[in-house]
């Protein structure tokens, strides 16, 4: 039978050689306290390698035949609902069958109790079968999971320090229904004039006479937006001002507002599905516009909050973009590898041949470092949520274990919160171009329908535009890097000498190069910083002596002062992603000797392009920055 587990080789070294299982099994199985648990590591680990053949085998056996399938036949919109494929309706059934609905469900609440990595290798491999199928499936799950999470940290949950049960949850009903099948859920952020900018959010909720949450306006482009359950970002909080804070981000809170209730004829509407959008990929997964008008929600979490708790679940989505382009990118690689093989041009096939060689190498080396980027931000992400919970629950009156799991939190939130956007922007601008490359070694037939490399390049395009464009990403990174060095240039100058003392001195020739590529990106840093500085010193012109100090250490406008930053945002990012892989495949290398030809044929392609982002940092021309200022002036004179 075939298997996208089974063949995947890198993917296998993760589960039993690469992830550290010890810490997340630990505190997934409470400690093994639990008298129906699982009784060690190497038990639950099992588990999950038994949950990833199940998926890989069901992904390649029953999803990638009907993909093709479904890409054709898209969602049906019909008198106000919205309905999948036939074959992608009969695959939703055998999914909630299979319980993978519950996969990260706590084992009290109906579920299987895994942790989120397994969740999010899982989505690997069902991407590899149809990322748009997998896209729904995970608009199940992830939202019976994220509404878990949410009544957690709101306290409305009981969890039972001992066992880690979850012996209460305010969305229990909604939980249950989703396992079962019979719904799901969507993240309903996107307006019309708000993407980018979800402080332009205009969708309201007030609170009537009743007490009761009322929410009107509108979402598009919405993921699964035929879901009965919808999580959705509105505005309560009035104004006095355009420039109140809380007329932005502080404004915001999050609701959970069913879109309709009952079933069949029984049915009560609170919302209406205007449209199903026609995209160029993604056929088998709506995307849903929807009006709200004074539909009843119920407030999740602390009013103004939002914003802050729709993180949670953007973050978690982030990271699963970085597992779908995995999966994609191995559809796309295999594809591309096998039909090479095959493919006979002046006397051989076509992968003997330099140039298409090379590009077959590059992708399997491309997807090798996107899986080390995206199970490392996982495993933090991972670890991160399940300290804070054991702060929060497990310690119960030990200061001391308090102390020592927030410690570990935040530590974990930190790793997470570098590697996600990393993660994202590499896994699927890489993915896009991983597609197009399939497609090209394809030639003539690439461009028909025949062998499915189009479906692939159509799908893919999506990945650096939803949850977050790719731009949007490499601003936060940016900003987190920057606003870090900021915080703390001691840590910094300390890194950089430390990255080039490595660089020369190391006795081993793979550190040496890991550590150069290193002192490229923190060379950029540098530059950046200083350039931003200079600006700003600049900048004292017209300032009093006495306001230079204030005006230099405290008086920072985002908007004007990191227009440099900005400019190179996406190229730092870039470098960041090649001194975040080679280092994680650095540490991969000390531990297990085999992945060292990984990281020299990795580092093969990142030493050229580590060179030449940190020139074009360094020595690029800024001359747009001028005319944008010019025009901004103008605009500011009127
Ligand atoms: C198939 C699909 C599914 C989706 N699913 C969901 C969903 O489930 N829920 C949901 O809420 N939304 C969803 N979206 C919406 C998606 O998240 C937005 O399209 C995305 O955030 C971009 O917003 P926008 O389309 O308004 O583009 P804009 O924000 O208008 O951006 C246009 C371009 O400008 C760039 N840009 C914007 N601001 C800046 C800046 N400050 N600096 C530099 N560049 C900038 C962007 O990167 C982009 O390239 C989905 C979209 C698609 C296509």
């Amino acid at each position: 039978m075939a298997s996208f587990y089974k063949d995947n080789a890198d993917l296998q070294w993760y589960v039993d050689h690469g992830i550290d299982w010890t810490p997340v099994a630990e505190l997934a199985e409470a400690g093994f306290r639990h008298p129906d648990g699982f009784k060690s590591t190497e038990e639950a680990v099992q588990f999950y390698r038994d949950v990833f053949e199940l998926v890989g085998t069901f992904s390649a056996e029953k999803i990638a035949p009907v993909a093709a399938e479904i890409d054709r036949e898209g969602v049906h919109f019909d008198a106000g609902e919205v309905k999948l494929a036939a074959p992608a309706e009969k695959i939703m059934k055998e999914v909630a069958k299979l319980g993978l609905h519950g996969l990260t469900v706590p084992r009290s609440l109906g579920g299987m109790g895994c942790p989120l990595l397994v969740y999010m290798i899982a989505s690997e491999l069902l991407a590899r079968g149809d990322v748009s199928l997998m896209s729904h499936i995970g608009f199940c799950g992830g939202m019976a999971a994220a509404l878990m999470f949410y009544s957690i940290m709101e306290g409305s949950a009981t969890v039972d320090g001992t066992t880690g049960d979850v012996t209460t949850c305010r969305f229990d009903k909604e939980i249950k229904e989703i396992l079962a099948g019979k719904a799901w859920g969507s993240m309903d952020l996107t307006e019309p004039d708000a993407g980018s900018d979800l402080a332009a959010l205009r969708t309201r909720a007030v609170l009537d006479a009743e007490g009761t949450w009322r929410v009107t306006g509108q979402k598009i482009f919405i993921t699964s937006g035929h879901a009965k359950y919808h999580i959705v970002l509105a505005r309560t909080e009035p104004v006095t001002s355009t420039d109140d804070p809380l007329a932005g981000l502080q404004g915001l809170s999050l609701f959970l507002v069913p879109a309709f209730s009952g079933t069949g004829a029984r049915k009560t509407w609170h919302a209406t599905f205007d449209r199903v959008e026609e995209k160029l990929g993604h056929h088998g997964s709506p995307t849903v516009a929807i009006t709200f008008t004074d539909s009843p929600g119920q407030l999740i979490g602390q009013r103004g909050e939002g914003f802050k708790q729709m993180l949670l679940l953007m973050n978690n989505a982030r990271l699963a973009v970085a597992f779908e382009s995995l999966g994609l990118g191995e559809a796309a690689y295999r594809m591309a590898r096998d039909y090479a093989a095959e493919r006979m041009s002046m006397g051989k096939s076509i992968d003997r041949h330099e140039l298409i060689a090379e590009y077959l190498d590059g992708m399997r080396t491309d997807l090798q470092a996107m899986r080390a980027v995206a199970i490392t931000g996982a495993w933090h992400e991972e670890l991160s949520r399940r300290y804070q919970l054991a702060r929060d629950h497990a310690a119960g009156d030990d200061d001391v274990a308090r102390a020592r799991f927030d410690k570990l939190h935040k530590k974990h939130r930190d790793r997470a919160r570098w590697l996600t956007p990393l993660a994202k922007y590499q896994g699927s601008e890489k993915a896009v171009e991983m597609a197009r490359m399939a497609l090209q070694i394809h030639g003539g037939v690439g461009y028909t329908k025949e062998y499915g490399a189009e479906k692939l390049l159509r799908d893919a395009l999506v990945f650096p535009i939803y949850e977050g464009t790719s731009q949007i990403q490499a601003l936060m990174a940016m900003k987190d890097t920057l606003g870090g060095i900021l915080k703390n240039p001691q840590a910094f100058v300390r890194r950089t000498a430390q990255a080039r003392w490595r660089s020369l001195s190391s006795r081993d020739p793979l550190e040496r190069r890991v550590a150069k590529i290193q002192s490229q990106s923190l060379a950029a840093q540098q530059h950046l910083i200083q350039r931003t500085a200079t600006d700003k010193i600049r900048g004292l012109a017209g300032v009093p002596v006495t306001k230079w100090a204030d005006t230099f250490l405290k008086n920072w406008d985002p908007k004007k002062d990191f227009a440099f930053a900005r400019l190179h945002a996406e190229r730092l990012t870039r470098l960041l992603i090649e001194e975040a892989t080679v280092r994680i495949l650095w540490g991969q290398a000390k531990r297990d000797p085999s992945r060292r030809e990984l990281l020299a044929r990795y580092l093969d392609r990142a030493e050229p392009t580590a060179r030449d982002l940190l020139e074009r940092i360094t020595n690029g021309s800024d001359r747009l920055l001028g005319e944008l200022s010019a025009g901004d002036d103008e605009a500011a004179q009127g």
